[in-house]
């Protein structure tokens, strides 16, 4: 199999990290950050030193690449965690762990979370037996997510679960998958966000 040098991966290597843009390929040996197929020291496309402006910039667009939001909803992400009690920069990253399209995703639904989002808008999954259509709908402790019962729905999930089989499910969810459902434990902590990022700085840049 030759090198992959597709714009998505172009995105990974130009962060430095993994995005996990790409699906089933991100967790395989043939990912390209997985690989360092590029060359030596190549690690980033940014040359000499970085502002602060500059660093929280950064960290915005690595969140919204990781996520695959745009930057109005990453505002209203941002103006619902200022509103919030506690830490912003936490309570930013929470949210996006709660999207129904990142929740799939951790079940091992699909395999990245553009996928989730074709499951979602495609009409395939219910919240609380409602079918819910919107990839940015934020789930709730006590929710339960599940697989329409229709054959196609079940078996595009099955055959997901099969090549995702081994993802560890974080504790703030439980996978059933004899019924194809999750249920939401808890909401979400700062420890559950996997992405390395600094949210600080994003706070700092939108603070301003
Ligand atoms: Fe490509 Fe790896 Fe990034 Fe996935 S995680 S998009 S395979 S570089």
């Amino acid at each position: 199999m030759g090198r992959y040098t597709g714009p998505k991966c172009r995105l990974c290597r130009r962060e430095g990290m993994k995005l996990f843009l790409k699906g089933a390929r991100c967790e395989s040996e043939k990912c390209a950050i997985a690989r360092r197929d590029y060359p030596p020291g190549q690690v980033s496309f940014r040359r000499g030193k970085v502002s602060s402006f500059g660093e929280g910039l950064r960290e915005k667009q690595k969140v919204k690449r990781f996520y695959g939001v745009f930057e109005e909803q990453f505002r209203r992400y941002f103006a619902e965690a200022s509103r919030s009690k506690g830490n912003t920069g936490e309570t930013l990253m929470t949210l996006f762990e709660r999207r129904l399209d990142n929740v799939l995703l951790k079940l091992g639904w699909a395999a990245s979370r553009a996928e989730a989002r074709q499951l979602i808008t495609h009409g395939h999954i219910n919240v609380d037996e409602r079918r819910v259509t919107v990839p940015s709908y934020l789930v709730s402790v006590g929710h339960e997510v599940k697989c329409r019962p229709a054959a196609e729905s079940q078996k595009r999930v099955r055959a997901r679960l099969d090549e995702t089989k081994g993802r560890q499910c974080p504790a703030w969810l439980t996978a059933d998958l004899e019924h194809l459902s999750g249920k939401i434990n808890a909401l979400p902590t700062r420890e559950d966000v996997s992405i390395p990022v600094q949210e600080q700085l994003i706070v700092e840049l939108l603070s301003k």
